[in-house]
């Protein structure tokens, strides 16, 4: 038997820009978010690219693409713009500016996958942000769904999904059968950009908006940030004329 169709889903973060450094807050309970530009977290935008190249690749597999966001109203944004590259509809689950953890994220998507019938959720390794590197694997708990974390190829075979990881010093191949769980690594694709004439016709696509609680999910914190510091400046270094000079200073600072 081969997989008949697929009905993709994609869990989208979004996060402060990737090119930004991030600076900690006046009380030091966090980053700052004010005037500070975000982005779509760039492994959730590989992983819309790779639901879109397995629509283009697998001629009337695909479905579905439903990309899904948990986060504040402004996080729309990304939902346009997974739409305007090429999901079908989307989802804000309005959580507002609170960082959710990914327990709790992770039992928000599973009502949305339970209410779609999704058989293949496609997430990134990570969020940039928070570099949980959790949700997917919590996900795939919850679910009892199969797993291929650190995507860096996907393939569909007869009735089995095929995923390349790039583990130390070469590649490991693992193959399951649907509904999956995948997240993705760098190298898995390279994005498209958005158009703006496409953009312009994703405005006509579905956007629910839901809050956690029609879901039935209480999203709570378990963990409170205590403190957040910058890492301590380095000092200045001193050039040294000579293998002995060095070994000298090294051994009047201790470190021989
Ligand atoms: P994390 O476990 O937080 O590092 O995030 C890993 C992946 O889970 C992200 O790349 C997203 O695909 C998904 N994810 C995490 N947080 C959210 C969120 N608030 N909304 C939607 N998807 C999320």
């Amino acid at each position: 038997m081969s997989v008949k169709s697929l009905r993709i889903l994609v869990p989208v973060k979004r996060v402060i820009d990737y090119a930004i450094k991030p600076r900690v807050n006046k009380t030091q309970t966090g980053v700052e978010t004010t005037g500070v530009k975000f982005s779509i977290n760039p492994f959730c935008d590989i992983a819309v690219e790779e639901a879109i190249r397995i629509r283009e690749g697998t001629k009337g597999l695909v479905e579905n693409i439903h990309v899904v966001s948990a986060g504040p109203t402004k996080a729309q944004d990304i939902l346009r713009q997974a739409l305007a590259k090429g999901a079908d509809n989307s989802t804000l689950i309005e959580t507002g500016d609170k960082e959710v953890e990914p327990l709790s994220v992770a039992k928000l998507l599973q009502k949305v996958i339970e209410e779609d019938n999704s058989n293949l959720v496609i997430l990134g390794k990570q969020a940039i942000d928070d570099d949980s590197g959790q949700t997917g694997q919590i996900l795939a708990g919850l679910l009892n769904w199969p797993q291929a974390t650190n995507a860096s190829k996907v393939e569909f075979k007869d009735d089995k999904v095929f995923v390349t990881r790039e583990i130390d010093g070469g590649s490991e191949t693992v193959s399951a059968s649907l509904p999956m769980i995948i997240t993705t690594d760098l190298r898995l694709n390279e994005p498209r950009y958005v158009t703006l004439p496409n953009i312009m016709k994703a405005k006509k696509k579905p956007l629910k908006k839901v809050k956690p609680a029609d879901l039935n999910i209480d999203i709570a914190s378990r963990l409170e940030t205590i403190k957040v510091e910058e890492p301590a400046k380095r000092e200045a270094g001193i050039k040294v004329g000579t293998v002995d000079e060095l070994i000298e200073k090294l051994k009047a600072s201790g470190s021989l």
